[in-house]
């Protein structure tokens, strides 16, 4: 008799605890817990993002791949690197592009004072806003995409959104062609995606010619690019 009380007891435990954390996700607002992966949409729409530019002469070669195709791309870049390339965020602005915010020295974001995480924000936001962005609220992307509890709480105080990805072209994989590369995206993007690929931390101009084949190929299947912000404007 006593196994069957503690069944229920443990039965008791897990439909409780089941119904407090669907009622906080529901309180706090998935996004805001977990950041946004894709868009609930159903047009062919999608948003390619670059991280860790600026870096030349990649992030150049890629702002004329995507204006041969007349598409708009996001690129959220590292405070660091913008203080080593300035001229080139008006540049991607000029070209109608979004820029975002990937901290500032690219450290790791998981289980770090708050101090820290709001300086990394803060430091990369103003060399935007110096540097000509004029977003109202800049959206943010934590290196590696690690995050947690803190981070997501202060950036949803702060009115940004916390963008995640749900297709990971995997540029970032030295043994990888632009073939793979570009494949991997062509076979996994579905309507409202956001995919995840690199301007800066390396070599890139495979990621310059799978932008090519990708854009390329999506189009010839009906899809449309567009910023982070327009994609979940909708
Ligand atoms: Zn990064």
């Amino acid at each position: 008799m006593r196994i069957g009380k503690n069944l229920q007891k443990f039965l008791l435990v897990t439909i409780a605890l089941f119904f407090a954390v669907s009622l906080l996700i529901r309180v706090t607002k998935f996004h805001n817990v977990l950041g946004f992966n894709r868009a609930d949409i159903r047009e062919k729409v999608v948003a390619i993002t670059y991280d860790d530019g600026p870096y030349p002469p990649y992030t150049n070669q890629l702002l004329d791949v995507l204006d041969r195709y007349q598409v708009k791309a996001t690129f959220f870049e590292i405070g660091r690197n913008i203080e080593k390339h300035p001229e080139i965020v008006p540049m991607i602005i000029a070209r109608g592009n979004e820029l975002g915010n990937h901290s500032y020295s690219h450290k790791d974001m998981m289980f770090k004072p708050r101090e820290f995480l709001l300086s990394e924000i803060a430091k990369t936001d103003k060399l935007l806003l110096e540097l000509g962005v004029k977003q109202d609220s800049i959206s943010f992307r934590p290196p590696w995409g690690r995050r947690f509890v803190v981070l997501p709480y202060l950036l949803s105080q702060m009115h940004k959104k916390l963008i995640m990805w749900d297709v990971d072209s995997q540029d970032y994989e030295k043994t990888h062609s632009a073939e793979d590369i570009a494949n991997r995206v062509i076979d996994n993007v579905r309507s409202g995606s956001i995919v995840v690929m690199h301007d800066g931390g390396g070599d890139r101009s495979k990621t310059v010619a799978a932008t090519d084949m990708i854009v390329k190929t999506l189009q010839s299947k009906g899809y449309a690019f567009k910023t982070v912000s327009e994609l979940l404007k909708n």
